[in-house]
């Protein structure tokens, strides 16, 4: 028998509106040259009624060290998208530069405590990233203090993003980006005890220019494996 998640994937219509959505709602992440907003708090909350967050720490050049550290292009739009697309909410940088830091290195970050009403037990909490092309187009970080359900969701993604064409796998000491720093947003979800994974995007998945095809099936992995 095919499980919920094959029976009913996502339309070929809902499909094309997500992946339009994504680049359409990155759009305030581009102003100033990709610091994002000019005024009001370095964070943006969207609030959805699944317990699932979608989260884009690096959505807008931030600061470590006190050195500027580019964007991960388009995954503000991503989180924003996904979130609306699966019902649930989008936490993301809206504003950086040299002023706000890193959500995803300082131990406390406004946007951290702007997202905590959000983050807690039987929560799945996706937090986006973006990586330079290589070997993989997907690494998925679970941290080093996985929850049952969320090693099993990395290996539900990993899964369904192969079965899509996508190169995909769970991190390991070849891959890096296992996200486990004890600051990273990954960390700091798990410590609240939701069920949290860190997602590291090849850039050739993440442009306007990527293939539409590609595009889609990175899309299909994500609803697929976080729709039920
Ligand atoms: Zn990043």
């Amino acid at each position: 028998m095919l499980s919920r998640r094959r029976a009913n994937p996502l339309s070929e219509r809902a499909l094309a509106r997500l992946t339009t959505d994504w680049h359409r709602l990155n759009e305030p992440f581009t102003h100033n040259d990709f610091v994002g907003a000019s005024d009001g708090p370095c964070w943006m909350v969207v609030r959805g009624s699944r317990p699932i967050v979608c989260s884009a720490p690096h959505a807008v050049h931030h600061a470590r060290h006190g050195a500027v550290k580019l964007n991960d292009a388009h995954t503000g739009g991503l989180a924003l998208a996904l979130a609306t697309h699966l019902g649930g909410s989008a936490v993301a940088l809206r504003r950086g530069g040299l002023e706000f830091g890193d959500p995803n290195h300082d131990a406390e970050h406004p946007l951290k405590e702007a997202a905590a009403p959000l983050v807690g037990p039987g929560v799945a909490f996706l937090d986006l990233h973006g990586m330079a092309d290589r070997d993989h187009d997907v690494i998925v970080g679970i941290g080093a203090t996985p929850t049952r359900r969320s090693f099993r969701l990395a290996e539900l993604f990993v899964n369904a993003a192969v079965r899509h064409g996508i190169d995909a796998t769970v991190a390991d000491e070849g891959t890096g980006f296992n996200a486990n720093g004890p600051t990273t947003m990954t960390m700091w979800a798990l410590g609240r005890g939701a069920d949290a994974l860190q997602f590291e995007i090849a850039h050739n998945l993440r442009t306007v220019h990527a293939e539409r095809d590609r595009k889609v099936a990175l899309l299909r992995a994500f609803t697929e494996t976080f729709s039920g």
